[in-house]
């Protein structure tokens, strides 16, 4: 069995932007379904649990480019007042569908928020050392919800 579209497939990873480690671990991500950043999934399609793929990914394959109009300067009261803004701290927005778009902030000044809609790794060029250790068939409900199920247990948002 090598993953392909409908195969939930586990992972052993490594992340490394700049030979700086960046994230490491283990996941089940449901293949063909974007669960993963593009670049990654594309160099794991049809290899086999237990083969070992290293790979770079561009930005445009990976986080996306870095987008100078992500940064935007928003009003104070824009916010809930209870709302903690400080350096690094991520909100969610909604766009016109109503679909979630993270954005962490830059800045504060006064009355005024500097936040950023880029990925944090956005213009990265992403360093991927990925073990296949386990493919099977995604179950109906997997399929249905376009994510795995297993392993670190679930949590839908
Ligand atoms: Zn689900």
């Amino acid at each position: 069995m090598t993953a392909s579209k409908g195969q939930v497939v586990t992972i052993r990873y490594t992340l490394h932007v700049d030979n700086e480690l960046i994230d490491q671990g283990e996941l089940d991500y449901l293949h063909g379904h974007r669960n993963i950043v593009q670049g990654l999934e594309e160099a794991l399609e049809g290899k086999a649990a237990g083969e070992r793929v290293v790979v770079s990914v561009s930005p445009e394959k990976g986080y996306g480019l870095y987008d100078p109009e992500g940064v935007q300067v928003l009003e104070r009261d824009a916010f809930p007042a209870d709302a903690e803004l400080v350096e690094g701290a991520m909100f969610y927005a909604e766009d016109s569908q109503g679909n979630p778009m993270p954005f962490t902030v830059l800045n504060v000044d006064g009355k005024e928020v500097t936040i950023d809609f880029n990925h944090a790794l956005a213009g990265e060029t992403l360093q991927f050392d990925v073990t296949l250790t386990a493919i099977r068939p995604a179950t109906p409900e997997e399929l249905e919800h376009g994510h795995a199920h297993s392993l670190h247990g679930h949590h839908h948002q």
